[in-house]
């Protein structure tokens, strides 16, 4: 049985490997092998659906239609999304849509204006 690294951001000895990735079960991090410590675990990459870098204060844009959990509403398909913030978790953008109000997308269905 191989040893594996523990997770570089949260320590967790319980990181197993999904192809050449090593994931972490307990914080959701997911790195290659071998990158451990080489990269700033401070600055967490999100990308948008096409791999722009999003930041803070991003504007972006819906591509595709998003049910709102919970309710009837759905966020269209090019909705504009103004001052994006990142956040940890499935869904990685937190933000305000007009109309519909606080709530979180994942970054993989939003492109970068
Ligand atoms: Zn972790």
């Amino acid at each position: 049985m191989s040893t594996l690294p523990p997770c570089p951001k949260c320590n967790s000895e319980y990181t197993y490997e999904d192809g050449e990735q090593l994931v972490c079960p307990e914080c959701a991090h997911e790195w290659k092998a071998g990158e451990a410590g080489a990269s700033d675990d401070d600055t967490r990459v999100i990308k948008d659906s096409v791999g722009n870098l999003l930041q803070d204060g991003d504007t972006i844009t819906v591509i595709k239609d998003l049910k709102v959990k919970g309710s009837s509403l759905v966020v269209k398909v090019g909705t504009k999304v103004k001052n994006i913030r990142l956040v940890d978790g499935d869904h990685d953008i937190d933000c305000k849509i007009d109309g519909i109000g606080a709530m979180k997308l994942k970054s993989e269905f939003v492109r970068k204006v």
